[in-house]
């Protein structure tokens, strides 16, 4: 299968799910949405579709750009500019298969393993599924993917290589490390949408490492050799965005058959892989990857990653803000002034990992009301006040645990959790709330909103311990410090 010219994407059209091409989507004005049974795969999907017409198609400049917003792309057009890069998007290319290193057979056989022996199951090219103690059940039970469709398989690569954790010890991890955090603009239409998180030639350049067309190309073309220094600033646009840390060679058989991972029909299978540990040494700082932000810590740069139970709209000005420190992603500070007053959808995904394991997987849209860019501290002084909020009531949850157990930690852990569970709503409300000449009085309605909530909750976590004086006495008394603590959030805002 070749990416550039099979039938491969899965999508919807409103009616059932299928497999289209890039030219059957970029070359027609039919509105198209992905469709896959797991949410991670859409946005692999996504991500794969925005790389592949960035290497193929990127425009020269906006103006080129808009051209392609408004008018679906000539087909003689694509079909030319697809011949250049089709030896580089072929799963089962003869001596360059798609995201995938045939040296690794030979690594096998010199060290005289049986291949049939060091065969590793497809399902571990998808991540979260259950593997033993600890590991996440996300999506599908042990034992459910046994084959996959090529489709799934080139969307399970690029999954693996530039969003999950290692396949364990000695292996690498993507470019971003494990678990980064991505961030795609968001339209219905799904023509639109890979447009406009391409980015301009002459946007690119400057911002990102300036590599001749000859060196920029997928690592999987010019190959790395095991124990290589690579300098992080000799990576161009497209070997970044198309970064393989693994080596990894995968299997194929005929047949029909129905594909355990998106449900499609198939006539060609993966049921197996090979990987072996190959290393590599990146030096210098983090590579600027177009789709996630990067924040300076302690002198250096590094990449937006998940973590904790905390909610994406608590991150907000992570990824969104730009100061000294923030540095927003590419594609989003191109789209601030290519479009800038519009209302922003972002598609926001990723894994939260602990090593080599998933704990959750994340995928939602995050929304931003029209003028978004011109008050993103408007926006980001709504989130630190829930934060605010947050921090108060956990703080005195932590109080009252520790005065009716001893233990503070599990009351604070339940208060957060009920915190982030009822103010998901509220919050994105707020993220999207544009009348900016009343922010005052719509900071101080918000505040009033979390008052209310954060008492209940406090109330709730004290429940069980109320039928005893001394629990009902430590409830009191955090209820009030509570009170005072929020009195005090409420009086800096007004
Ligand atoms: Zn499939």
């Amino acid at each position: 299968m070749n990416l550039l010219s099979d039938r491969w994407i899965p999508v919807s059209d409103g009616a059932s799910m299928t497999q289209i091409s890039v030219e059957e989507l970029l070359c027609s004005d039919r509105c198209y949405s992905i469709c896959h049974p797991r949410d991670d795969m859409e946005l692999a999907a996504l991500q794969l579709l925005v790389c592949l017409t960035q290497a193929v198609l990127a425009p020269e400049n906006d103006e080129e750009l808009r051209g392609r917003l408004e008018t679906p792309l000539d087909p003689v057009e694509y079909r030319e500019a697809a011949a250049i890069k089709m030896d580089w998007f072929d799963l089962e290319h003869e001596k360059t298969p798609f995201m995938q290193d045939p040296r690794v057979l030979e690594y096998m056989t010199s060290k005289g393993k049986d291949l049939a022996k060091e065969k590793t199951g497809i399902a571990k090219l998808l991540p979260g599924l259950p593997e033993g103690k600890g590991s996440g059940c996300l999506f599908n039970g042990a034992g459910d993917i046994r084959c996959m469709c090529p489709s799934c398989a080139a969307m399970a690569l690029f999954n693996q290589a530039t969003e999950a954790p290692s396949f364990g010890g000695g292996f690498k991890d993507p470019l971003r490390k494990a678990g980064p955090v991505t961030a795609l603009i968001y339209d219905e239409n799904l023509r639109l949408m890979v447009w406009k998180n391409a980015l301009p030639c002459d946007f690119v350049e400057g911002r990102l490492p300036s590599v001749d067309e000859k060196n920029d190309v997928p690592n999987w073309i010019l190959q790395m050799g095991e124990g290589d220094v690579v300098r992080t600033e000799e990576i161009g646009l497209l070997r970044g965005l198309f970064w393989q840390p693994a080596s990894l060679f995968l299997e194929w058989s005929d047949g029909e058959g129905t594909c355990d991972c998106c449900g499609l029909r198939m006539s060609r299978s993966t049921l197996s892989f090979w990987k072996r540990k190959f290393k590599y040494d990146l030096d210098g700082v983090m590579w600027p990857h177009p789709h996630g932000a990067r924040l300076m810590d302690k002198g250096k740069w590094n990449g937006v990653t998940f973590r904790g139970v905390a909610p994406l709209w608590t991150r907000f000005s992570e990824f969104l803000r730009w100061q000294d420190g923030h540095q927003p992603e590419l594609v989003l500070e191109h789209y601030k002034n290519f479009v800038s007053h519009e209302r922003l959808n972002l598609s926001v995904g990723g894994y939260t990992n602990r090593q080599a394991s998933i704990l959750e997987r994340h995928h939602q849209v995050i929304s931003l009301g029209s003028g978004w860019p011109e008050h993103i501290e408007d926006i980001d002084g709504r989130v630190e006040l829930a934060v605010g909020y947050e921090k108060e009531l956990s703080g005195k949850s932590f109080g009252l645990g520790k005065r009716v157990s001893g233990d503070g930690g599990g009351l604070k852990e339940r208060a957060r959790k009920m915190f982030f569970q009822k103010t998901e709503s509220l919050m994105h409300e707020a993220l999207q709330y544009t009348e900016w000449n009343r922010e005052k009085a719509f900071r101080l309605e918000l505040a009033d909103r979390l008052k209310v909530l954060c008492s209940k909750i406090l109330e709730e976590v004290a429940r069980p311990y109320m039928d005893q004086p001394h629990g009902l006495l430590a409830y009191v008394t955090a209820k009030k410090n509570l009170e005072a603590a929020m009195d005090r959030l409420h009086k800096s805002i007004e």
